[in-house]
């Protein structure tokens, strides 16, 4: 059952059971938040989402309020601004001033507030956390209790899209800090290394280690992928500097997976440009014509040295119409002489569904064999 009210002079009708934020935002009505993601439970915990409702006495957060007939909402009030700046004020009293060095410098949710709000860092003599920064708990994630904001992404992440329930909050008022298990290392504690509560992070608290001092959002190029690991087909952002991939983001538009990623897809990346990587087929020089030595022979390379004393022959690089020409050959010569059952096949996760079919098209059909298998784990 639909509900209508009024949100900002403007008439809104949404679903009955939605809270003020989602009934503003499908109306195009921003309200800030910070503890607030679409795709975790609302806590109310960072109230920067206060709004004035008539008639109720103080003011509601509107991520956990939910809307009701007639409800007449107020996001702009003076009341609610008033409020969202002190506490934006509060949080940077306890927050290191390091825009300029930070990881996520112009993808902060927090400097967009205070950029919003007119907050800057205010002066104070009072206390303030020095927390040692975090590089040992996890070899992917780094951890910088010093930005975090308190605001529990990483711990709803953590527990209700991963269900490793690794973060919790320990102690209690300005004691309260982040911690994984009972105050242990990330790895003793449960973690898998899929990162996704630095995904969910608002702040620069948590972030891959792998991609410290690479580059920031604006010095990059995210290029939309799918991932190349198994066939479940997660897409991603490969974040580019200067022709290298410095980065993997998940994207919530992602249709597959949303914001999840495993640790393979997330941090698996380094391969791309490893130098041992190989960029050119390899075939063993025996099985080259005199005519395909006559072309290559100014680009051969004895790929690996210990090849070359192998009964097998060297393996030389070549490029990759020798290299399926050489293949179809021998396909042929194997086949007229023993029949398509000498053949055997294995197809790869890593391929698309597209190629894998057309993989056993190829196989039953041109080869003639069913005798084709799959390797679906890594
Ligand atoms: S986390 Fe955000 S607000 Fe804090 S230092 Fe980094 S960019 Fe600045
Ligand atoms: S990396 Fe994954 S499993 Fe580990 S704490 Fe973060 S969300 Fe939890
Ligand atoms: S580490 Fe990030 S996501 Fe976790 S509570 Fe702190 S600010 Fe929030």
């Amino acid at each position: 059952m639909s509900v209508t009210l009024t949100i900002n002079g403007k008439t809104v009708t949404a679903p009955g059971g939605s809270t003020i934020l989602e009934a503003a935002r499908v109306a195009g009505i921003n309200i800030p938040t910070l503890c607030h993601h679409p795709d975790l439970t609302n806590v109310g915990a960072c109230r920067l989402c206060v709004v004035s409702v008539e008639k109720a006495g103080t003011l509601q957060t509107a991520c956990t309020t939910p809307i009701a007939e007639g409800m007449v909402v107020n996001t702009e009030s003076e009341k609610a601004r008033e409020t969202r700046k002190f506490v934006l004020e509060m949080l940077l009293t306890d927050h290191p001033n390091d825009c300029m060095t930070c990881e996520v410098n112009g993808d902060c949710e927090l400097q967009d507030l205070a950029y919003e709000y007119d907050v800057s860092w205010p002066e104070h003599g009072g206390s303030r956390h020095s927390y040692e920064i975090d590089t040992d708990s996890n070899p992917f994630v780094f951890v910088d209790r010093n930005k975090c904001i308190l605001c529990g992404r990483c711990i709803r992440a953590c527990n209700e899209i991963q269900n490793r329930d690794v973060w919790n909050f320990a102690q209690r008022g300005f004691k309260t800090k982040l911690v994984a298990g009972a105050d242990q290392l990330m790895l003793d504690a449960n973690c898998e290394s899929c990162g996704q509560c630095v995904a969910y992070c608002p702040v620069g608290a948590l972030y891959d280690k792998m991609s410290l001092g690479l580059g920031r959002v604006n010095q990059v190029t995210k290029v939309r992928t799918t991932c190349a690991y198994c066939g479940v087909g997660c897409t991603f952002d490969l974040n580019v500097r200067d022709g290298k991939i410095v980065r993997v983001t998940s994207a919530e538009d992602s249709p597959v997976n949303g914001m999840s990623l495993c640790v393979k897809g997330r941090y698996g990346y380094d391969y791309v440009h490893h130098p041992d990587r190989l960029t050119r087929p390899l075939v063993r020089a025996q099985w080259l014509t005199d005519v395909e030595r006559r072309v290559e022979i100014g680009d051969w390379r004895v790929a690996d040295p210990h090849s070359a004393s192998s009964d097998r022959g060297a393996l030389v690089e070549t490029d990759w119409d020798t290299a399926l020409d050489v293949v179809a050959n021998k396909f042929t010569e194997v086949k007229k002489a023993d029949g398509g059952d000498a053949l055997a096949v294995l197809a790869s996760a890593k391929c698309t569904n597209e190629e894998n079919y057309l993989f056993n098209k190829f196989t039953r059909q041109i080869l003639g064999t069913n005798t084709i298998d799959h390797c679906a784990r890594l």
